[in-house]
């Protein structure tokens, strides 16, 4: 989107709210969800939510791929962590995601090794510098930073190293939308879809919303009109009954997406159904190494053995909160027992988790 003024910006907003307006049913409420944390985050950065008129509910999705990373993946972590000839590298969000009895936080004060990386490709130098160790990188991520990590792992299959692997819980949005859309609730109108997720897949992975599911859908960025326009998309579908994927981010967003890493990801992977935190297991969702890579795999390499998991913590429901079956304030351990210095489930770890973003803007709305 091209710079504009902050006269023309509130211009612009004022025309697609009357657009906006015009579309919307008086009297009907209509429930959108946004997928993406960062999306999540952006409509309470613009105040979206208390420009749309009465009855047009946007509703925060499982977009967070801390949030979405499964107990058992996260005991795994922890039981690696604790080998002596171990080093597990991970990004630093994920420290206080919770594990059955603890997070890597703790175990790292307890001298764990445990090192944190800013970039995929730093595990090259870690591997290199500790040729006694074997490090365990914790993939995870949606389509976005599943191409940036195919990219270390085929950097590491060409280094020669023999001491660097990935413990990979990689999540795939076009399944989990697909078991949003079809649960029994019903609870849904359309999908503002993900664009960072997207300028990697592009529109075509999304088309079974329209033809199968029969909603709306558009493509967004993460500008305030560029949100305010995909509202305005989804409401004309529905006006309309002529379902397609809307793109509102076409500056950013190809048609077919990036080939190039589509094509790397398609090299690496395979599709494996896979479990998402506090829903369960979604099919064909998940992603493993494959061919020669799966030498990279750490569980096939480093194999772990049995690894006892307990429930989610007591009264946490990131299921539902992932779900947009409740909003997070509706948890009843919401802003008491669960905040932002004291997370309970991993909705309130991550900055783009939906209970986080609650926690530092939603109070206050
Ligand atoms: Fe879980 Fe805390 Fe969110 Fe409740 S407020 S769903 S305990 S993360």
């Amino acid at each position: 989107m091209k710079k504009i003024t902050l006269q023309e910006k509130t211009q612009v907003a004022k025309e697609l709210l009357k657009e906006i307006e015009a579309l919307h049913t008086h009297g009907e409420t209509v429930r959108f969800m946004e997928v993406c944390g960062t999306h999540t985050v952006a409509i309470f950065r613009e105040g979206i939510r208390q420009l749309l008129p009465k009855g047009i509910e946007l509703v925060s999705g499982p977009g967070c791929p801390v949030c979405v990373t499964d107990q058992v993946y996260m005991d795994k972590a922890l039981a690696y962590a604790a080998m002596d000839d171990v080093i597990v590298a991970t990004f630093g969000d994920m420290l206080k995601v919770p594990g059955t009895h603890s997070n890597l936080w703790e175990a790292k004060s307890q001298g764990a090794h445990i090192h944190i990386i800013y970039s995929p490709m730093e595990i090259i130098e870690l591997g290199k510098a500790n040729p006694n160790k074997k490090i365990v990188f914790l993939a995870i991520g949606f389509e976005t930073t599943i191409a940036v990590i195919a990219a270390a792992v085929k950097a590491v299959a060409m280094s020669g190293l023999t001491n660097v692997f990935f413990l990979v819980s990689h999540k795939l949005v076009p399944p989990a939308l697909r078991a949003l859309a079809k649960q029994k609730e019903g609870h849904l109108d359309g999908f503002i879809l993900p664009g960072h997720v997207s300028v990697i897949i592009g529109e075509e992975p999304y088309g079974f919303i329209p033809t199968e599911c029969h909603m709306p859908s558009c493509i967004a960025g993460f500008d305030g009109l560029e949100i305010l326009a995909a509202v305005r998309d989804l409401l004309a579908q529905r006006k309309s009954g002529h379902f397609y994927v809307g793109n509102q981010y076409k500056s950013v967003v190809a048609k077919t997406g990036n080939p190039v890493a589509v094509r790397l990801m398609d090299e690496l992977y395979e599709v494996i159904d896979d479990t998402w935190r506090g829903i369960g297991v979604i099919p064909q969702s998940g992603l493993r190494l494959k061919g020669a890579y799966a030498a990279f795999d750490a569980e096939k390499a480093i194999p772990l053995g049995p690894i006892e998991s307990g429930g989610v913590p007591k009264g946490c429901q990131c299921g539902r909160v992932l779900q947009g079956l409740i909003r997070p304030d509706e948890c009843g351990l919401f802003g008491k027992l669960c905040t932002a210095d004291h997370p309970v489930g991993a909705c309130m770890v991550s900055v783009e988790g939906s209970c986080a973003a609650w926690y530092k803007y939603g109070r206050a709305s």
